[in-house]
């Protein structure tokens, strides 16, 4: 375990929370597990959900590959619809590294489970509680104060990528090694990026 791999994180509107990298491993010990575990990002596919619809019954709007959603952008309708993922490729590309060099040091090795999962009893649904048409509250640009400017923190930032699907005018881009990177001269200073960072890594200067 590295401490590399916690990082504590807060999202406006929900609270404090944690971020923690965890690796797998899978041990390949068949034709059939390396034909699952062998899949493409395009033949993993999810659903798009209606999160304006205020129900736990949302709406699928459309189905979507990994593939795509990776690609920055999702088509909805007419629109591109720009998409990012919450946790970070390139910090799960490092876990993995971390994780294949222990196994390959013969430091990392099978073992019987600690406690087996119970096959007992039984799990009971969440009750849902009647709700009453909640009203739908649309976020209005807040624009930067006067004079400040956008700076982003590269010691915080995790190259997770909210910022890249939240900023409307391009300055946060993902190269192809997974990092974020950060041009301020297209900044419109529209502000929308001021509470999206769940690591805090995007700040205004003067
Ligand atoms: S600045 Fe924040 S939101 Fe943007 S990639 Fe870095 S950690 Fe993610
Ligand atoms: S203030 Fe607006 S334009 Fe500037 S970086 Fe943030 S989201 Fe992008």
């Amino acid at each position: 375990m590295s401490a590399e791999f916690l990082r504590g994180a807060t999202i406006t509107n929900y609270g404090v929370t944690l971020f923690i990298g965890i690796g797998v491993p899978i041990p390949v010990l068949d034709a059939d597990i390396a034909r699952r575990t062998g899949i493409s990002d395009a033949e993993i596919f999810t659903d798009i959900f209606d999160y304006g619809v205020p129900s736990r019954s949302r709406p699928v709007i459309r189905q979507v590959s990994y593939a795509e959603l990776k690609s920055g952008s999702v088509q909805i309708g007419n629109e591109d619809i720009p998409a990012a993922s919450l946790s970070s490729l390139k910090m799960a590309r490092r876990v993995a590294d971390a994780l294949k060099m222990e196994i390959e040091a013969g430091r990392f090795l099978l073992t019987t489970p600690s406690i087996p999962i119970s096959t007992r009893g039984t799990s009971r649904p969440m009750n849902q509680r009647a709700t009453e048409s909640v009203p739908v509250m649309l976020r209005t640009r807040p624009s930067l104060p006067e004079g400040q400017s956008v700076y982003r923190s590269p010691e915080r930032c995790v190259h997770c990528g909210v910022c890249v699907s939240l900023c409307p005018a391009g300055v946060f881009r993902r190269d192809d090694s997974g990092d974020i990177s950060y041009d301020a001269s297209l900044c419109t200073e529209c502000g929308l990026c001021m509470d999206a960072c769940p690591h805090r890594a995007i700040s205004v200067r003067v």
